[in-house]
């Protein structure tokens, strides 16, 4: 169907437990907030603020238990599936690899795009160098003998998929956390020169990422400010 186009998220009175209904503490009491679109958003907050709930919740992961979030006046939850899929991609720590080769597990983030293009992605995720360092380069397969990837590795695969899909919203949640200083301030830069026409949404611990944000909210007690 044909989707209202993007203008940011309007999160409104978001209440969220994982147990509905019962009695159960709130993830999320109340959040309202405004995430205009383009830019970096960064998400602060402890371990078990409520983070990754939040970007799940942008996903439509789970429907609020109270409030909504709405793009361009309509609810996500009336948003189709494949509308809200086409437009946001998700990074998380632990990138989910199948047993194929590198090629294929790039481009499942955009099916039917060239070989040049998920280079192009690889190059961006800074990943590009050591998958033509491997004997079989691109046509590795992932999980065979010995090509297990190390967390650093996986990341950038995750975060080349991104670029791949290059939708408008990309939610990074601790996307760099396994990789050296050298490879996420080069990946950071990247995000960093497209965010004019991108809304990034980052999670991060790390102080250093967080420098590339140009507005920092922190989650706490259910509330983010
Ligand atoms: P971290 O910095 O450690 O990643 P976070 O801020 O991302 O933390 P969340 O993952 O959003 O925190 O979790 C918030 C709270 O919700 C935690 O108390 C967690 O235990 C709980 N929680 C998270 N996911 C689920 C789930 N699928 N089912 C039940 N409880 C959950
Ligand atoms: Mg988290």
């Amino acid at each position: 169907g044909a989707e209202p186009s993007f203008d940011g998220f309007h999160i409104k009175d978001l209440t969220f437990s994982y147990k509905q209904g019962e009695e159960e503490e709130q993830i999320l009491s109340d959040v309202s907030l405004e995430i205009p679109k383009n830019g970096i958003l960064g998400i602060v907050g402890k371990s078990g603020s409520g983070k990754s709930t939040l970007i799940k919740l942008l996903m439509r992961f789970w429907d609020a238990e109270k409030g909504e979030i709405s793009i361009s006046g309509k609810p996500i939850k009336e948003w189709s599936t494949n509308g809200l899929r086409a437009l946001e991609s998700y990074v998380i720590q632990d990138t989910y690899l199948f047993e194929d080769t590198i090629e294929n597990n790039v481009k499942l983030a955009r099916l039917g795009s060239t070989h040049e293009q998920v280079v192009e992605a690889c190059k961006k995720a800074n990943i590009h160098e050591w998958i033509e360092s491997l004997p079989n380069g691109y046509d590795t397969v992932i999980g065979e003998g010995n090509h297990q990837l190390s967390g650093g590795e996986r990341q950038r695969i995750g975060i080349a998929r991104a670029f791949l899909h290059n939708s408008e919203v990309i939610l990074l949640d601790e996307p760099t956390s396994n990789l050296d200083s050298l490879n996420e301030a080069e990946i950071l830069k990247v995000l960093k020169e497209q965010q004019k026409d991108k809304t990034i949404i980052l999670v991060s611990h790390r102080q250093s990422t967080m420098k590339i944000a140009d507005r920092v909210i922190r989650m706490k007690e259910g509330r983010a400010s």
